[in-house]
């Protein structure tokens, strides 16, 4: 059975930004974004329309909860706003006048746990809702004026060898490329989509709205584990143009036959766990590695990306730990007791780099976050450079790793070996720094020393201390408070 996930403690504050376009929000026109709770069964504020009270630190209130854009560290914020367009966007399209499935659950399905590319945003406007009613409307009748009353150039465009069209649509704005999508195969539709982080969001959030509608569903994350046998079977889901693993379990003999399941064998337990990932999901998945030595996904996608891999220190794994939104799995771990409560997220990248511990050095004892899942992180081989360069916080502990100098680096001289390095990885905690947390690392020199010297680390509590031999570099990644980093070998 599934558990539902809120672990983390809800604090009082908001963002403003829309957790279902992921678009900016403005503060000053309350009458175009909504808030609601961050927790299941939490009182209803959707039909109450937010007053600003501070427009300096973005307080509003709405109904008896105030809350303001102060962010209080390691806490769920206590509102999410969304655009009203958008919540009506998605209802509208999706035809559901009563619905079932609340702002809540399409947050938990919208929210990104990955990074996104969002240099190319463009905001939503009501010429979207209009399309995104016609396209999902699902008695089709004439197409209206507002996609354009010029309807010999739309033949013309729908006329076109595919390939053309297929160069066409990616130069169109997203909106116009949109509008050239009705009418056409669902192919062209879905190919838009999945490059406008915007409407694909939205389109997801109209989809599930379909899917879940009659079903139970859970509202937030939910987690459960999964015992690996030789007959298992993937269920795939189609979401906003892309497909997304939705779950893993055991085959049943009653399951129906379906091109979104995927059957697969694991004969002996598998040893390694690999994971295509994008801003929404899990796009495909490996339990193992081929002939060429690289992982063999279940489905057909030859697209590069970043993957995460993980694989089990003592050889094989018998279970998976899987955290779901209420429609996709978000994440999947190897189920052994010691990595219960590993803190996330994951770092993604090339296969080909080497072997990496997709486990952080461990700095705070907080349960992993609700919706923060995967990053992108740098990395720096220790392997093939005579020093690397370190930048610490005013409070002390790293945030930086390079193999460059630059201002208010610190030079760490390894010495002319070119090789393989022992690392030492150590986490701190106290309550008297922001975030808690402070990370270290010393790595060993050609003359047998760990450089660069600890500070005094009495006042702290040591919380995790890692030792890694024949380290061939590093990887890391670092947000205002936290500092990810572990080894690859
Ligand atoms: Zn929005």
């Amino acid at each position: 059975m599934a558990r539902q996930l809120s672990r983390i403690e809800q604090g009082f504050g908001h963002t403003y930004d829309c957790k279902l376009c992921g678009g900016k929000v403005e503060q000053d026109n309350v009458k175009s974004y909504q808030a609601i709770r961050t927790l299941p069964k939490q009182k209803s504020l959707e039909h109450e329309i937010p007053n600003l009270e501070n427009t300096r630190t973005g307080l509003i209130r709405i109904g008896t909860f105030s809350s303001s854009r102060v962010h209080s560290i390691g806490k769920l914020p206590g509102l999410y706003l969304v655009h009203r367009r958008c919540a009506q966007m998605i209802r509208h399209a999706a035809g559901c006048t009563k619905p079932r499935v609340s702002l809540l659950t399409l947050i938990s399905i919208l929210s990104p746990t990955a990074p996104v590319d969002s240099s190319n945003f463009k905001p939503l406007s009501n010429l979207d809702g209009d399309l995104f009613a016609t396209i999902f409307d699902p008695c089709p009748t004439i197409i209206t004026q507002q996609i354009g009353n010029d309807v010999s150039f739309r033949k013309l465009l729908h006329n076109l060898p595919p390939e053309l069209l297929s160069l066409i649509l990616p130069s169109c704005q997203a909106e116009h490329a949109l509008a050239i999508t009705v009418g056409l195969p669902e192919v062209y539709f879905n190919q838009v989509i999945r490059d406008d982080i915007a409407r694909q969001r939205i389109t997801v959030g109209i989809q599930a709205t379909r899917l879940l509608h009659d079903q139970s569903h859970d509202e937030v994350y939910a987690e459960k584990n999964v015992k690996l046998s030789a007959n298992m079977t993937a269920v795939f889901v189609s979401l906003g143009g892309e497909i997304y693993l939705q779950d893993i379990r055991e085959r049943s003999s009653c399951g129906k036959p379906s091109k979104h399941y995927k059957d697969f064998s694991l004969d002996t337990g598998p040893q390694l766990l690999a994971l295509q990932v994008d801003h929404l999901g899990i796009r495909n998945i490996a339990f193992g590695l081929g002939k060429d030595k690289k992982p063999q996904w279940l489905r057909d996608e030859n697209r590069l990306v970043n993957i995460f891999v993980d694989r089990a220190a003592t050889g094989s794994f018998a279970s998976i730990r899987i955290v779901s939104d209420p429609i996709k799995i978000r994440m999947i771990d190897i189920a052994v007791p010691d990595r219960s409560n590993h803190p996330h997220p994951r770092p993604l990248m090339p296969y080909h780099r080497g072997i990496w511990v997709p486990y952080s050095v461990q700095t705070t004892r907080k349960p992993y976050l609700q919706v923060e899942g995967y990053f992108e992180p740098s990395y720096v081989e220790f392997s093939t450079c005579k020093s690397v360069y370190l930048s610490y916080r005013y409070y002390g502990g790293i945030c930086g790793i390079f193999n460059e100098s630059g201002e208010g680096r610190e030079e760490v001289p390894l010495g002319n070996r070119r090789e393989m390095r022992t690392v030492r990885l150590i986490g701190l905690y106290s309550h008297a720094i922001p975030g808690g947390e402070l990370s270290f690392i010393q790595i060993r020199t050609d003359d047998g020393s760990f450089l660069p010297l600890l500070p005094d680390v009495s006042p702290y509590e040591v919380i995790d201390k890692q030792e890694h031999i024949k380290v061939k570099g590093v990887w890391w990644g670092a947000t205002s408070y936290q500092f990810y980093f572990n080894v690859v070998y």
